[in-house]
């Protein structure tokens, strides 16, 4: 199989799963329990959270261990809101957050919270001026992605982080896609809150985490005693684990940032020399390595995604969460793409187990496939 779909999720590292077999079969005590293994549970949740911080520069009081993304966005986003001072009732997101979490935006709409949307520009990167008009004094927080899980553009984290400070309003972000990837540091991004998942960099599935910046006032959405008291649950002490290693394999992020992002640059170039009907979204702005969004022509994406698994090959329409549903991406439609093309949207996912080979197969045999369908697609375009 060639794995094209890195944004959906990552194969586990081998190490990974050598760091949580053991911690599975022989550290299964309760880290709260008092007792002698109980105690050798909460050491090793100690060591994890240690190794946590020291990769992604935070103090290790900052780690709040959660079940993955959705729930460190979901408890970011109600519980700075709910710490907020009342007369900050607004709340701002992207227009082209994970699909997740706009359903979280859309339910606090229902609740009569009074929410807001950064619009994004024809090219994918964020309507910067547009942010700073909605960005006021009645704000109680902002949530935006660091990089898109669809298109890959990577949004102004910083820029974004001045106009919330400016206006005394909270930054949270959905670090989701971008750690991992590319460089990051907590204590100077910017952010108040930052969410992250283990299974995109490597690590397990259903777990992950939200770095909440010491002294933020923020209340707690799953009550308990854990996670000192910020998110209750017994910890998924294997999966913190698993993270941590996950973590610790990265190394220096840029050095496979470019191998990835010459990886995915060779496959679009001969993409389009070989199907010059292919059109990549995003491809002039700054983005992910490993992310190409494309389209061949208006080719159904169920047809391409068709041909792709008949030669092996694993990819996706836009967001895994979505695909296979009939509605455009609300990425595509928020650039505003027309939907007959952002039904046609592809999305090539490389990664840390791609290989030139993967990248000179896939250009080898699928422009054949595709070259047929298309010059029937033009024979019948009006
Ligand atoms: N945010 C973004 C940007 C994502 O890409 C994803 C995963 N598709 C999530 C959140 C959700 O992450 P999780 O699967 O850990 O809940």
């Amino acid at each position: 199989m060639i794995y094209l779909d890195h944004n959906a999720t990552t194969p586990p590292a081998p190490a990974v799963i050598a760091a949580m077999l053991p911690v599975l079969s022989g550290l299964w005590a309760n880290s709260s329990s008092q007792h002698g293994p109980g105690q050798e549970a909460r050491r090793a949740l100690g060591a994890a959270r240690g190794a946590v911080a020291r990769v992604l520069g935070c103090k290790p009081v900052e780690v709040i261990f959660t079940s993955g993304a959705t729930e460190a966005n979901h408890m970011a986003v109600r519980g700075l809101l709910a710490a907020a001072a009342p007369e900050r009732r607004r709340v701002v997101f992207s227009r082209i957050e994970h699909a997740g979490h706009l359903r979280l935006a859309r339910a606090l709409a229902e609740s009569g919270v009074q929410v807001d949307f950064l619009p994004v520009l024809a090219d994918g990167r964020l309507d910067l001026p547009a942010a700073a008009a909605l960005i006021g004094p009645d704000v109680a927080l902002v949530s935006l992605m660091a990089a898109n899980n669809e298109t890959g553009a990577l949004m102004p984290v910083a820029e974004v982080a001045a106009l919330a400070q400016a206006a005394g309003a909270r930054l949270h972000v959905d670090a989701t896609q971008f750690i991992g990837k590319q460089p990051f540091v907590f204590s100077t991004c910017g952010a108040d809150a930052v969410s992250l998942s283990a299974h995109k960099f490597n690590g397990p599935k259903g777990v992950g985490a939200l770095l909440l910046r010491q002294g933020t006032p923020f209340i707690a959405q799953t009550l308990g005693s854990q996670e000192r008291g910020r998110r209750g649950g017994t910890e998924n002490l294997a999966g913190i684990v698993g993270l941590a290693a996950a973590l610790d394999l990265l190394g220096d992020v840029s050095v496979e940032a470019a191998r990835v992002a010459s990886l995915r640059d060779e496959l679009e170039a001969g993409l389009i020399r070989a199907l010059p009907a292919t059109h990549i979204w995003c491809r002039s702005v700054p983005r992910l390595p490993g992310t190409s969004y494309l389209r061949f022509g208006q080719l159904s994406v169920d047809v391409v995604l068709q041909r792709l698994e008949r030669l092996g090959v694993a990819a996706s329409s836009g967001a895994a969460c979505s695909s296979g549903g009939s509605e455009p991406s609300h990425v595509l439609t928020a650039m505003g793409v027309p939907a007959d093309e952002a039904l046609a949207a592809v999305r090539l996912s490389l990664g840390r187990t791609t290989t030139a080979e993967d990248v000179a197969s896939l250009l080898a045999l699928l422009p054949p496939l595709l070259k047929p369908l298309l010059q029937e697609e033009m024979l019948i375009a009006p």
